[in-house]
Parts: structure tokens; C-alpha cells; sequence
């Protein structure tokens, strides 16, 4: 697999993909998610499925659909001070309908605001208890007068469907890779216009590639999209071998890489190797019980090797779930980075092979097969000798070329370059 991008066209690439899902209003179910779904269609062939509201998944079951036409509040002379057609964040996700009068008190018991950033527009959620709320900057809150406001909120919330997106490659073999992103959220450019559309042109790479794995992208949405596809998919989770939850990978901080619940599955080691080379800013950090749908897959019934890729940490950054998280907030250059990360990731898992040693019974003679430099003091055929012994003394079939470089120190492209020339030497046989 070679999947080397050109940095600046494909940062630009799924910038501007990023941008056209940027305004539409999403959630965990309904239209937005549908609409959104099509936009990435138009790159990779998309299998779109919709799970009818009421359908079992665990111990959840998937809710009613969610749908949303407009949406305001007017003061008494008629004039619209908090409108959706503005912003989209502008209304709690999953509010009932609402048509009616309120007084100013009975209006701010359904307003939510930052008063720490009062210029920003807050994303609120009220997926699972009925409720209705509008989201505003304080500083519109704070300015709001004694007065009988008009509240509208043209929504249904109705038994329907459930949608999500999935895109398989076939490679090889049936294990498989899983990468997915949430397509719940709506106008916020971080999390998570930039993993969907960063998944989408990952997909299209791989589509153009032989691979050894196979790979399973999903777009589905937060928390009960996983439920709903593990529920509905028991069986093809044991295929999965390695994955990587994609979210928030547009912005300049980071990268952070949070490990599997397994905490050394090879994708936590694959991922801890790239990161080591990006430089200090990277972090590799523990799985927690908490964060995105790591937590689905890590769950103690699966224990899947999955861990979550990010630029910042969620919830680290001032933007988070904020108006501020906009298309200025993410950059071409960060996403194509983010890809390159991700892809080299991927390498090292196609690439992490283990191999048999073929006269594991005392050294084999290098030598007589020249591969056993013959100048004394040369620092570098001593390395590359050294390099050898290692890939030599550990396959074993149980050892993988990355666990050799871990435990050698060794880079995986020198280990790689060594088993190949032992492979030809008839030294090595794949195990
Ligand atoms: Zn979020």
C-alpha cells in the first residue's frame, strides 16, 4: 500500500469538503445526517443504512428522528433576535416542537449561554430527555429586555430512522481495519466536518490500492451509531484487527493518539511510532472510559484494538463546542498532516509482518552468504549486522517486525530492508 499524498493538495482537498458540510444542520438522526451522507457519496461508493427508531441496540435503543425546518425568537415589535437560519447551533439538537409566548424569565430558563465567552454560541444537545432550548452569546442574553418574546421551533421529532454510511475496501484478507468518524454534530468545522471529509478521502486512496486488510469506514453518528452497528454487526467484529476513531484533525494543537483499552495493541504501537517522529508537541495518552466511540468498541464485551486520533484533546480547546469551532479554525496544512499521520499509521500495520527463522538453531552463517561485512571497523556494517541478528534471533512466528524495532530500538524501515534481504537469502519465511 502506498498511499504518499502531496501534503498541500490533499489538506486542500478535504478543506474544501470540509466546507460544504460545513452548514448543514446534523444530529443523531434525521435529514442533516442524510444530506451530509451524499456530499461524501459523491467520492466513494457509500452503502447508506437507516436502523427504524425503536430497534434494540444493547442496552439503548435507537430513537425517534429528528428533523428541523426553521426556528426563531421575536421580541414583541416583531423583530427576530435569535434566528436558526443564521446558525444552526442557535437550537438545542433534538428540541421538541414549540409555538408559543414568554414572558423574559420563563424564555431564560431554555436559554443556554458562555458567560466566560460571551461572543460565542454554545452547542447543546438534548438527545435523550425531551426538552426544548435555544443557545446564545451572553452577551444577546444579557441585553434582552422585559418583553413577551415569540418562540418558535418548527422541529419533529417522529418514529423513523437512524442513518449511517459505510464504505468497505476488500483487501486480502477478511481482517479487517476499522476507521470511523461521528456525523452527529452540526456546524462545527473540528469536530467533526474535518474527520468526515478526512475519512472520505482516505477511503478514496485506499479504494485505488492493493491491500493485505481489508477496510471498513463508518460515518455514523456518536454513541448510538457504534451501539447500533456493533448490535447489528456481532459478527464482523472479530474481524476487526485495528482501528482508529478519527475526530477533531483539523486544528494546529496536538496530535494526541489515545490507546486501545488493550493499551499495546499494534495500532497503539504503530500510532506511538509515527507520533514519536512528528516531535514533542505529539502525545500519546492512556485509554479512559470517556471520550468518543472508543468507548462502544473498547466496551469489556468487545475489548477491540481501537484507539482515537485527534489534533487537540476534546475539551481542551476554548473552541470546543462552541460557534468558534468554524471554518477559520481548521487549516489545509493540519488536515493534511493529519492524513499523512494516519496513512503512515496504516503502512506500518500493512507492513508489520512476522516471519519464521529458517536455521533457528545457532546463529546461521552470514558470511558464507556475504551478507557478514567483511571490513572490520566499518560503524555501519555493524549496525546493519546488528540489525540482522535481532530480526534473525526474534522470529520466531510470534514476533512482528514492529515488536522487533521496539525491542532492538530500531528504526521499522531498517527492519523491514533486513528481513526482505534475509527473506532473499532464504533465511526468513513469512510466517
Ligand atoms: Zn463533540
Amino acid at each position: 500500500m502506498d498511499l504518499r499524498p502531496d501534503p498541500e493538495k490533499i489538506g486542500g482537498d478535504i478543506y474544501s469538503l470540509a466546507t460544504e458540510i460545513y452548514p448543514i444542520c446534523r444530529s443523531i438522526t434525521g435529514d442533516g445526517v442524510r444530506a451530509t451522507l451524499r456530499h461524501l457519496a459523491q467520492h466513494i461508493k457509500l452503502d447508506v443504512h437507516e436502523v427504524a427508531t425503536g430497534t434494540p441496540a444493547f442496552d439503548w435503543t435507537v430513537p425517534r428522528e429528528w428533523n428541523i425546518r426553521d426556528a426563531y425568537i421575536k421580541d414583541s415589535a416583531g423583530n427576530k433576535i435569535v434566528d436558526f437560519a443564521q446558525s444552526n447551533l442557535h437550537v438545542v439538537s433534538y428540541s421538541v416542537p414549540v409555538r408559543t409566548r414568554l414572558s423574559l424569565s420563563e424564555l431564560k430558563k431554555h436559554l443556554h449561554s458562555l458567560p466566560l465567552q460571551p461572543d460565542l454560541i454554545p452547542y447543546r444537545t438534548s438527545y435523550y430527555a425531551e426538552n426544548w432550548g435555544f443557545c446564545v452569546p451572553h452577551r444577546l442574553l444579557e441585553s434582552l429586555k422585559d418583553d413577551t418574546y415569540e418562540v418558535v421551533i418548527d422541529s419533529t421529532l417522529k418514529d423513523g430512522f437512524l442513518t449511517y454510511g459505510e464504505f468497505l475496501h476488500r483487501g486480502d484478507t477478511d481482517d479487517e481495519v476499522l476507521l470511523s468518524a461521528h456525523i452527529c454534530h452540526p456546524s462545527l468545522a473540528n469536530d467533526n466536518c474535518s474527520g468526515l471529509a478526512l475519512l472520505t478521502y482516505l477511503a478514496k486512496a485506499i479504494a485505488q490500492q492493493k491491500t493485505r486488510y481489508s477496510y471498513r469506514f463508518l460515518f455514523a453518528p456518536g454513541s448510538i451509531g457504534a451501539l447500533t452497528w456493533l448490535s447489528q454487526n456481532e459478527d464482523k467484529a472479530a474481524r476487526i484487527k485495528h482501528g482508529i476513531i478519527v475526530s477533531g484533525v483539523g486544528d494546529g494543537g496536538g496530535p494526541t493518539y489515545k490507546k486501545s483499552r488493550r493499551g499495546n495493541a499494534e495500532i497503539d504501537m504503530a500510532m506511538a511510532r509515527v507520533l514519536k517522529n512528528f516531535g514533542q508537541q505529539a502525545s500519546v495518552i492512556d485509554f479512559s472510559p470517556y471520550g468518543y466511540d472508543e468507548r462502544q468498541y473498547c466496551s469489556p464485551g468487545f475489548n477491540l484494538p481501537i484507539g482515537l486520533f485527534q489534533r487537540s484533546k476534546w475539551g481542551t480547546f476554548p473552541e470546543y463546542h462552541t460557534s468558534a469551532d468554524n471554518l477559520d479554525f481548521i487549516k489545509p496544512k493540519y488536515l493534511g498532516e493529519s492524513y499523512e499521520i494516519i496513512s503512515e499509521a496504516l503502512g506500518v500495520i500493512e507492513n508489520n509482518l512476522k516471519y519464521e527463522n529458517t536455521s533457528p538453531k545457532g546463529e546461521p552463517h552470514l558470511g558464507k552468504r556475504g551478507l557478514y561485512g567483511s571490513l572490520g571497523g566499518d560503524k555501519d556494517g555493524a549496525a546493519r549486522i546488528m540489525t540482522m541478528l535481532w530480526v534473525l534471533n526474534l522470529s520466531d512466528r510470534e514476533h512482528s517486525l514492529l515488536d522487533i524495532a521496539e525491542r532492538a530500538g530500531l528504526t521499522l524501515a531498517d527492519v523491514s530492508s533486513a528481513a526482505a534481504l534475509l527473506e532473499k537469502h532464504g533465511l526468513l519465511k513469512k510466517a
